[in-house]
């Protein structure tokens, strides 16, 4: 997909607060009524409108008016939200060339102040699966936009957490820098994808080194899941780093025998293909390393000594819940099955959905006390607020009580039981609830 990050540049502090107000929006509504965008962003003289003909022009929405006039965020759209917060928190000034295409990723080089090069990884999970499910399935057709915000928002923060938790460890991994939204930014791999190798000085070595972190991982309880030559990066002299690491499970997984030895099975087939390894040839009789390997030099999963507890206790630390480990796995999972069953996918697509739709209750139900919510939004966004936020503090608690209020009016209209305002189209508005978190609202007037 092209980033145009030119168009950055003439994106207004207007336009920026628009978009964000789409975002916000989106967390509870597909599409988002447009009237509902127009509250939210609080723009005078109805100047919201003309934003929203420049946003789509730029294609960072989507405008949707077969139930009613609303509009949703684009890739590009949360593309550019997530890099203009990074480049606020200085994290990279410029977005340069894109140097990977993965299956469900983008990603770019991004040059920091100083001239560093890093690795910018924009997640885009639900990208293949849900165009598949899209095409056989009409009723799943709206949720889609949903699930991907959702969805690739959670691979990025497991990325992150466990690419931390890696290093920390000292595993070859990148290093982990930053996340916001969808987006990691990690240091750049100097070298290729192991996939584009066609010759090695030491194969031997590079292979025992390979194989060896697949199980220094599971001793640490893990398994990487996806480790195959796209996901191993080798330099020059023959360095190997791990990368992708959205679909890493725990040993104690139930299927975790079977994706180890996928995951061995995998690196075997690619040593012997294409670089002609004989396995018999490697093992050495009188060798003690070949314990807890079988016969063909496979280590055996049920004989690795783990040292319990890494992933829970550790990735726990790091933001990414258990219930988000759960929601991620389900849809990798859910979408694995679907190539041999496509009935499956689609119910485990459904279980999600439901999860995330639960989820947002939830947050509603929370909202119903304004004092409560206040409370626990602000505890748990504060750690986001920069500098140039809290210095728009005042324009902040007027954002938040004129929301309140025209939270309180819709609330009554639902109350007496006829349509607000706000919804009369014939969208079902959550009666300007809006849930607006209170990082959401720190960043419109940030805008
Ligand atoms: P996906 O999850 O979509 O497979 P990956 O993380 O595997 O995405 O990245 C896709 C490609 O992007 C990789 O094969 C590699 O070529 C490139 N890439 C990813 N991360 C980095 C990095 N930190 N440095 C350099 N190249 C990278
Ligand atoms: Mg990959």
């Amino acid at each position: 997909m092209k980033l145009d990050v030119d168009v950055l540049r003439y994106l207004s502090k207007d336009d920026f607060r628009v978009l964000t107000a789409v975002e916000l929006g989106m967390r509870n509504h597909e599409i988002v009524p447009t009237e509902l965008i127009d509250r939210i962003a609080r723009l005078k003289h109805g100047g919201t409108y003309k934003v929203l003909k420049n946003l789509l022009k730029h294609k960072l929405l989507h405008h949707d008016s077969s139930k009613y006039d609303g509009f949703r965020l684009t890739y590009l759209g949360y593309d550019y939200l997530a890099i203009k917060t990074m480049v606020n928190k200085g994290v990279f000034v410029g977005v340069g060339r894109q140097i990977g295409v993965g299956k469900e990723s983008d990603i770019f080089e991004v040059v920091c102040e100083d001239g560093t090069v890093l690795a910018m990884k924009l997640h885009r999970l639900g990208r293949v699966s849900f165009r598949a499910v899209k095409s056989k399935r009409d009723y799943l057709r709206h949720r889609s936009s949903y699930n991907w915000l959702y969805l690739s928002r959670l691979a990025a923060l497991k990325e992150f957490a466990f690419m931390k938790a890696l290093e920390t460890h000292s595993f070859p991994v990148p290093k982990a820098v930053e996340h916001n939204r969808h987006c990691v930014v990690m240091s750049l791999v100097q070298g290729y994808p192991l996939v584009q190798v066609k010759q090695l000085q030491n194969p031997e070595t590079v292979f025992e080194t390979i194989l060896g972190i697949v199980v220094r991982l599971a001793e640490h309880g893990l398994i990487h899941c996806d480790f195959n030559e796209f996901n191993i990066m080798i330099d020059d002299d023959e360095k190997i780093t791990m990368i992708d690491f959205p679909q890493m499970v725990s040993v104690s997984h139930r299927n975790a025998q079977m994706y180890f030895d996928r995951d061995v099975e995998c690196i075997f087939k690619f040593f012997q293909k294409r670089f002609n390894l004989s396995f018999q040839e490697t093992i050495d009789d009188n060798d003690d390393s070949d314990e807890g390997k079988d016969e063909d030099g496979r280590p055996c999963f049920s004989e690795i000594e783990r040292s319990a507890g890494f992933l829970d206790k550790e990735l726990a630390a790091s933001g990414f819940t258990r219930k988000d480990e759960e929601d991620i796995q389900r849809f990798i999972e859910g979408g694995a099955e679907a190539e041999t069953n496509s009935d499956s996918e689609v119910d485990s697509v459904e279980d999600l959905n439901e999860s995330i739709l639960l989820q947002d209750e939830e947050h509603e139900n929370k909202g119903k006390d304004e004092s409560c919510e206040a409370a626990e939004s602000g505890a748990s966004e504060r750690e986001d607020a920069t500098d140039e936020e809290e210095n728009e503090m005042e324009n902040e608690a007027e954002l938040t009580k004129s929301l309140n209020k025209q939270r309180r009016h819709a609330i009554a209209a639902t109350r007496r039981g006829r349509k607000s305002h706000a919804s009369r189209n014939s969208y079902k508005d959550k009666g300007g609830r809006s849930s607006l978190n209170s990082k959401l609202q720190k960043q419109l007037s940030s805008w």
